[in-house]
C-alpha cells in the first residue's frame, strides 16, 4: 500500500457538496483502502477565474499504481461534468495527484510531486491538517505556507 495525497478543488455549483461526494467516490474505488479528508477551505481563484474555490486534501492508502490512480481521478472529474473549454477555466471538480509515497515521477502524463503544490497555500494548509510535519523537497509546510502569495484562505466550519 502506498500513502498518496490528492488535492481537491471546486468552484462551480455546490462546491463543498461536490468535494464530499468525490471523496466518497475515491474511498469506494477498488484499490483504495482508506481515505482521510482535511478541513475545507475557501480560497480566491489562483491562475483561474470565477467564484471562490473550496479546497481540501485527501490522504489515501492505495494499491493502484500512480498512472492507474490518475485514470481514476480523471474518471471521477469527468463524472462531475468537468469541461476544459480553455486552460485554467473554472471547474466543477479538479483532482490533482500531489504525492505518491516518496516517488518522483516525471513523464508525459504525470509529474509527482505536483510541480506547483509548494507554491499554493490552498494545497499546503489542508495538507498540513493531515501531515503537519511533512517535508517537501522545497522545505517544511509552515515555511512554505508563509512564503505563499495566496494567504487569504478561510477555514470553512464543519
Ligand atoms: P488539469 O486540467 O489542471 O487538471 O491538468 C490535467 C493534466 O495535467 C492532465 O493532462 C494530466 O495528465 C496532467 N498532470 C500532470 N501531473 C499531474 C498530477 N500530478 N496530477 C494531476 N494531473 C497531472
Amino acid at each position: 500500500m502506498i500513502l498518496a495525497y490528492i488535492g481537491m478543488g471546486a468552484n462551480l455549483g455546490d462546491a463543498r457538496g461536490t468535494l464530499l461526494t468525490a471523496a466518497r467516490e475515491l474511498s469506494a474505488l477498488p484499490g483504495v483502502a482508506s481515505l482521510v479528508l482535511s478541513r475545507f477551505y475557501r480560497s480566491a481563484p489562483v491562475d483561474s477565474s470565477g467564484p471562490d474555490y473550496v479546497n481540501a486534501v485527501a490522504a489515501i492508502q492505495t494499491s493502484l499504481d500512480a498512472h492507474a490512480l490518475l485514470d481514476r481521478l480523471q474518471a471521477v472529474e469527468n463524472r462531475h461534468g468537468r469541461l476544459r473549454p480553455y486552460r485554467n477555466a473554472p471547474r466543477t471538480l479538479d483532482l490533482d495527484l500531489l504525492l505518491y509515497g516518496t516517488q518522483a515521477i516525471a513523464d508525459t502524463r504525470l509529474t509527482v510531486p505536483h510541480p506547483r503544490m509548494h507554491l499554493r497555500a490552498f494545497v499546503l494548509r489542508p495538507l498540513a491538517d493531515l501531515a503537519p510535519d511533512m517535508q517537501l523537497p522545497q522545505g517544511g509546510l509552515p515555511q512554505l505556507i508563509e512564503a505563499c502569495a495566496d494567504q487569504a484562505l478561510q477555514v470553512l466550519p464543519d
